[in-house]
């Protein structure tokens, strides 16, 4: 291990000396085939020969997180340490060009200026609901860990009352790092309030549909991630873990539906896809799902409809994440036909590939595992732009955020529409909603 290659480094942080030692520990003979990483010891690699459901829910199980999903292949954010152990376990890694190194003809890479910051958005919820009183309104529904504000944005017409109709949520930055899908939270609020009594469909929708926003609802790891001049590649909140120096939680691998039960998150508080100690350990994750209990009124659940925005992959998935089964206990035939109807739909707006998320590989934890089984809420997952690391990865130029949260317009407002009734996409209204 070359330690000249770092040189202009004074100090190494703790993490750093550990990430060392466990390198030389565990793949130092296949890590040294790896090319050095000046940049710092986390960035993304492929991983080659891994090209079905099943391989890739074993190489999920080592830990590692999945960025991306290849015709025969994936790519993985892994520091040296995670890329050595996994070298040593036989996969075949190769280190990838940081988004900063690509040049010549390929999209450029982002700047943390690119995007907007926790503060900003926060400027932004404020400018709407002081622009339009009677249709957007805003409350804080908790604190992350570092006691950052959560916040959920309403809006429909008579915004201030309690309507009786149906409500569609949208959820953003669960992981930190994907911030295009906070811009894609600023363009709904932007289109749905300045289009309301211009565009007819968003006027209708919005006269007969609550809407709720949670532009960010990991604020800690979205700050942790954008803030200190360059991106850190950070995918979890910053909550620490006793007994070890690895910080945060998966939050999307945190809800309370067959939490960890499926080898589908990791046990140790290193792994990007740690599901924490307990089902809701994380406050975020509590926070959000506090927040959807208390929209049962009446013994019933408003939000029938349900996105949560992640990148990257251009995907639309749907329930289940721990079964490659298509039905399963609380999935029936109908269930699984509509989701099945509903997503594609979506993904017929937008050019997305629309599937069952465990055709990718098995996630257990997930929030829309638990939106559907716990709280009977049609939830699907979109992976935004871009499909590949070659278009950015986690960090697109911000040249592109217009045209790609623009892109997911359709597949809004098809679900709201839907929202009423989603059983009427196959036909079973009559069954279920009468
Ligand atoms: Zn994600």
């Amino acid at each position: 291990m070359r330690i000249s290659g770092r040189g202009r480094r004074t100090t190494f942080s703790a993490a750093a000396v550990i990430a060392l030692a466990l390198a030389l520990l565990f793949g130092a003979g296949q890590a040294t085939a790896l090319p050095a990483d000046p940049e710092g010891s986390v960035r993304q690699y492929a991983v080659a020969g891994v090209d079905t459901a099943a391989e890739r829910t074993r190489l999920a199980r080592t830990g590692t997180a999945i960025d991306e999903v290849r015709e025969d292949s994936v790519v993985i954010t892994a520091d040296r340490a995670q890329a050595g152990r996994l070298s040593g376990l036989g996969y075949r890694l190769t280190a990838l060009t940081a988004p900063a190194e690509r040049r010549g003809g390929l999209p450029g890479a982002a700047a943390p200026a690119d995007y907007h910051t926790y503060g900003q958005v926060l400027t932004a919820v404020n400018a709407a609901r002081a622009q339009y009183p009677s249709l957007v309104s805003s409350r804080v529904i908790g604190r992350s860990y570092q006691g950052r504000d959560i916040v959920a944005i309403k809006i429909s017409d008579n915004v201030a009352a309690d309507e009786a109709e149906p409500e569609v949520l949208f959820t953003h930055n669960q992981h930190a790092r994907e911030h295009l899908t906070v811009e894609m939270a600023l363009y709904l609020l932007d289109e749905l309030t300045t289009q309301y009594g211009t565009d007819p469909e968003i006027t209708q929708l919005l006269n007969t549909r609550e809407v709720w926003i949670i532009p960010s609802v990991n604020p800690d790891g979205k700050v942790y991630d954008q803030e200190s001049g360059s991106f850190r590649n950070w995918r979890k909140n910053r909550q620490p873990n006793s007994g070890t120096t690895a910080v945060g939680t998966d939050l999307n691998r945190n809800w309370a539906y067959r939490w960890g039960c499926c080898g589908g998150s990791s046990g140790s508080p290193s792994s990007d896809t740690y599901r924490g100690p307990s089902a809701e350990s994380a406050p975020e994750t509590r926070v959000v799902a506090d927040f959807v209990r208390s929209r049962i009124v009446g013994g019933q659940q408003q939000i029938t409809a349900h996105i949560d925005f992640h990148t990257y992959g251009e995907l639309v998935l749907w329930p289940f994440g721990y079964t490659y089964a298509d039905t399963a206990t609380g999935l029936t035939q109908d269930d699984a036909a509509t989701f099945r109807a509903l997503g594609t739909a979506l993904a017929d707006t937008n050019g997305y590939t629309p599937q069952q998320s465990s055709d990718l590989y098995i996630t257990d934890g997930s929030v829309g595992d638990w939106m559907w089984a716990d709280q009977g809420i049609f939830s699907f997952t979109f992976e935004m732009y871009p499909t590949s690391a070659f278009g950015g990865g986690f960090y697109p130029p911000g040249s592109v955020i217009p045209r790609e949260t623009a892109r997911n317009r359709e597949a809004v407002l098809t679900l709201l529409q839907y929202a009423d009734c989603a059983y009427r996409i196959i036909g079973a209204e009559a069954r279920y909603c009468a």
